[in-house]
């Protein structure tokens, strides 16, 4: 059998077969490192029979993997060239199972993605659906919100980013890392750090090394009933981060007495950064502001 997509040898092989060029607008940069695939599928937990969507699958390397562990993948990719590369590159039979029964790819941009409706006479929503890609970075952001309020409830979502941004996502309050995004994914997942990828396990290599982060929905989530109006209320708050709370709070309460009166009825100092609250301080904040 073949040696992986994923190693330098193949990767090289597929890339000089098919004039294959990294494209940077669209955030390519294929994994050449067979232990960080095989760890970001361990990381995401594959058993027999999952269901995976992956985002950006690029040439394969680890929709491989996944459909090895026994995963059935469905893909989002935008790159009309990868295509046929991976119909023909992928192992066309997995256990004895035909790639048609076990790969799906639809040519669209996730950002606008109808889970539910692309993926609907592939996957069964009765059961779970774990999310796994190695993201394209000029993106990350937008994906992660989008996935965080899909209609569609993921078991997991197993993603590969920059490591500032993985920082960003499991940063505690008290730590510059801590903002807005912290907040919005804090509020709605548990984060847990999987594993860190040097930036020279990636074929072009980026500037920055990457991290593998696993997000899992909380049991037991806050109750924020208009996360729209949270999330600005949030991202006000940070408009100025080196300024103290009572500063930035002068756009959502531009009077100073309701300001001071808020501040005391909640119990916070408005001598505070913005990054020394606590999440659940926020959430009581945004509570006391008029939606726009
Ligand atoms: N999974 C491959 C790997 O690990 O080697 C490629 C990862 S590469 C960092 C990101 C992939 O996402 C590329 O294949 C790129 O074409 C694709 N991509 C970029 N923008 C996208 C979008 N808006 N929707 C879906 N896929 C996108």
């Amino acid at each position: 059998s073949k040696i992986p997509i994923g190693s330098p040898v193949r990767t090289q092989a597929i890339v000089n077969r098919y004039f294959v060029k990294a494209k940077k607008n669209l955030g390519q940069n294929f994994l050449v490192d067979q232990n960080a695939i095989l760890g970001i599928v361990a990381a995401a937990g594959i058993e027999a029979d999952d269901q995976v969507i992956e985002i950006g699958p690029g040439i394969g390397s680890l929709t491989e993997q996944l459909l090895l562990a026994g995963a059935k993948v469905f893909a989002y990719e935008v790159d009309d060239s990868l295509p046929p590369i991976l119909q023909t590159e992928l192992p066309q039979k997995i256990n004895g199972v035909s790639l048609a029964d076990r790969f799906k790819l639809i040519l669209k941009d996730v950002l606008k993605a109808d889970f539910k409706a692309d993926i609907g006479d592939f996957f069964d929503f009765s059961k779970p659906i774990k999310v796994v890609a190695n993201l394209p970075y000029y993106i990350t952001t937008p994906i992660i919100f989008a996935l965080a309020e899909s209609d569609l409830h993921f078991a997991s979502l197993t993603l590969m980013m920059q490591k500032e941004v993985a920082e960003r996502l499991e940063a505690k309050p008290g730590t510059k890392a801590f903002g807005p995004l912290t907040i919005a994914v804090q509020t709605q997942m548990q984060v847990k750090l999987a594993l860190t990828v040097s930036h020279n396990s990636f074929m072009p290599r980026p500037k920055v090394d990457s991290s593998v982060v696993v997000l899992t929905p909380l049991t037991d989530k806050p109750a924020i009933s208009n996360r729209e109006h949270f999330n600005w209320v949030v991202k006000m708050c940070f408009s100025q981060r080196r300024k103290t709370l009572n500063n930035n709070l002068k756009t959502l309460v531009p009077d100073k007495d309701e300001r001071k009166q808020l501040l005391q009825c909640l119990g916070i100092d408005g001598h505070l950064r913005p990054e020394d609250l606590t999440i659940a301080q926020f959430i009581e904040i945004a509570k006391e502001i008029p939606a726009k």
